[in-house]
């Protein structure tokens, strides 16, 4: 049998489709969202319903957003879905969810096993969103997982953990073999779970210059700050932001980033040029 067709339909590689057949996998993923009748329950990506029929069986409604069509339809006709979902059939990354938040009244609890092809940046649109999230949790690859985790002085802290932490606490879940989906995929999965801070612990006034900041920072992370900031802070400015100009990308805290994005805020003769905010 091919090993891209899952119930009859065949797997479709440009929406990141690897579907769960796993039950333990699955139970232990709805434990982890625990959803209870009359919260605000929206799915990035049910495919064909390996999350969404454990999840909708404990609710009344709950709304999905799926971009392929033909697998938005079977949704739509499912015995046991059909009159519990709505569904948007549209591309997620340029899904409004304060909108939906607005019309529900109450902050959303959005989850996922996501299209691996577009995890990151679909995570940076729903942090632009938290305001109007309750949490998240999301099947990631293992390594996007380790990213959004990572403490700084290790190899896998970037402009994703920075940024993610700033918004939310992240908590790891549970790690998934590529044999929990059909088709299998090449790397490992693991869940984790998003919760975005109700307030704030390191507050920035402008986040377009903390994201403006950890880019230059990152692109150049084997350089010492001193050089990768330096059209930005001079060295007598980062030692009396108490940075230490000989520190790379990865040594510096979210705190830090913070306090660089905030002096550069209240300065703006600083930047090079707004534009490139
Ligand atoms: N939830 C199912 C499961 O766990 O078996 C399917 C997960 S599969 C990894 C990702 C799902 O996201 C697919 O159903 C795919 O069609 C859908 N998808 C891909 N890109 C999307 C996008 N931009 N917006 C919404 N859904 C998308």
């Amino acid at each position: 049998m091919n090993n891209r067709v899952h119930q009859g339909h065949f797997a479709r590689k440009r929406f990141g489709q690897n579907f769960l057949n796993d039950q333990f996998v699955i139970d232990s993923i709805v434990s982890a969202i625990h959803p209870q009748p009359g919260e605000s329950v929206v799915e990035i990506g049910p495919g064909l319903g390996a999350l969404t029929l454990p999840v909708a069986a404990k609710m009344d409604r709950m709304t999905v957003i799926e971009l392929d069509r033909d697998l938005a339809a079977r949704l739509e006709t499912h015995p046991q879905l059909q009159n519990k979902l709505t569904i948007h059939q549209q591309d997620a990354m340029k899904f409004n969810f304060a909108q939906l938040a607005e019309q529900e009244g109450q902050a959303l609890r959005v989850f996922g096993n996501l299209p691996y092809n577009i995890s990151t940046p679909l995570m940076f649109h729903l942090f632009s969103y938290t305001q109007a999230i309750r949490d998240m949790h999301f099947m990631l690859q293992k390594e996007v997982v380790n990213r959004l985790v990572a403490g700084h002085n290790s190899k896998t802290y970037g402009r994703l953990t920075v940024m993610a932490q700033y918004y939310c606490n992240v908590i790891p879940v549970l790690e998934v073999p590529p044999t929990a989906f059909t088709p299998v995929p090449k790397v490992d999965s693991a869940v984790v779970r998003l919760v975005p801070h109700t307030t704030l612990p390191h507050p920035v006034g402008d986040v377009r210059v903390l994201s403006r900041i950890t880019t230059q920072a990152f692109n150049q992370r084997r350089k010492t700050v001193r050089n990768s900031l330096g059209n930005l802070f001079s060295v007598e400015q980062l030692i009396e932001l108490g940075i230490d100009p000989t520190m790379r990308a990865e040594n510096i805290s979210v705190a830090q980033y913070c306090k660089l994005a905030n002096w550069l805020s209240e300065h703006p003769q600083q930047q090079e040029s707004e534009e490139s905010l």
